[in-house]
């Protein structure tokens, strides 16, 4: 009879508790409010309405891109009742270079509709509210509110996602998870400008396939430094300058 060789025992490498990850979270937070001072929602816009509308129409475009288009698009339509009895056909041409362009004409003037028919023409300033207008997600409506109406959001864009998941604060992939489990770990009133300046460094030097870490000064803070190249110059040149907008 064979004896077999006893299980060798798995060793689980520690979790951090949750002190600590709290901590190393609000400390990666000071570090980027120090690189990223002004760091700020790239689109313009001057009300609401037209952060509500530049943000439907950043959906799979840049900043950029939508800010190039709004001036005109503003200067056309000043409120939801001109959205709402739009020419589309115009509103199409407008919008044509932010891509995409049918459906977010529809959701542009749907908008305008439901805006006058259910709101009195006016931008709720309820997350509750916005979330049943056409086009407006809780990504969109955490936007409008945090910018426009000065009430503390978390923005779960792209970037925002994949760096809270680079720096150990949540394992998911949805979105509302990650809202929740990323709010836990700050204070409300952190909770816009945590926002900016996560899509900032994503935009900037976290990138999605070769982060720059070599050029990161967060490299020391974070638990996925070596998931792009560490050697500084490599990482110097994969590293984007703003302003994106
Ligand atoms: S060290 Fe690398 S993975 Fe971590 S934040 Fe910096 S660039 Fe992103």
């Amino acid at each position: 009879m064979t004896t077999l060789p006893s299980a060798t025992p798995v060793r689980v490498p520690p979790q951090p508790s949750r002190t600590a990850v709290v901590r190393r979270a609000r400390r990666i937070n000071r570090e980027l409010a120090e690189l990223y001072p002004d760091a700020h929602c790239e689109l313009d816009f001057t009300s609401p309405l037209e952060l509500l509308v530049a943000t439907i129409l950043s959906a799979q475009c840049t900043d950029k891109r939508v800010n190039q288009v709004t001036p005109v698009l503003f200067a056309r339509y000043r409120t939801a009742a001109d959205y709402a009895s739009a020419d589309r056909d115009e509103v199409e041409k407008i919008v044509m270079p932010t891509g995409f362009f049918r459906a977010k004409t529809t959701s542009i003037i749907g908008l305008g509709q439901a805006l006058c028919e259910r709101f009195g023409g006016e931008v709720p300033g309820k997350l509750k509210d916005l979330v049943t207008l056409p086009g407006v997600g809780r990504k969109t409506a955490n936007v409008v509110l945090g910018n426009a109406f000065g009430v503390p959001g978390i923005t779960v864009d792209t970037h925002f996602g994949r760096l809270a998941r680079r720096f150990g604060w949540t394992t998911s992939g949805d979105a509302v998870k990650v809202e929740q489990e990323v709010g836990s770990l700050f204070p409300r009133s952190e909770w816009t400008m945590l926002s900016h300046r996560l899509i900032w460094h994503g935009r900037r030097i976290c990138h999605s396939r070769r982060p720059a870490c070599g050029a990161c000064p967060l490299a020391a803070l974070c638990p996925a430094y070596g998931e792009g190249p560490t050697d500084p110059v490599v990482a110097a040149r994969l590293v984007k300058s703003g302003p994106f907008s």
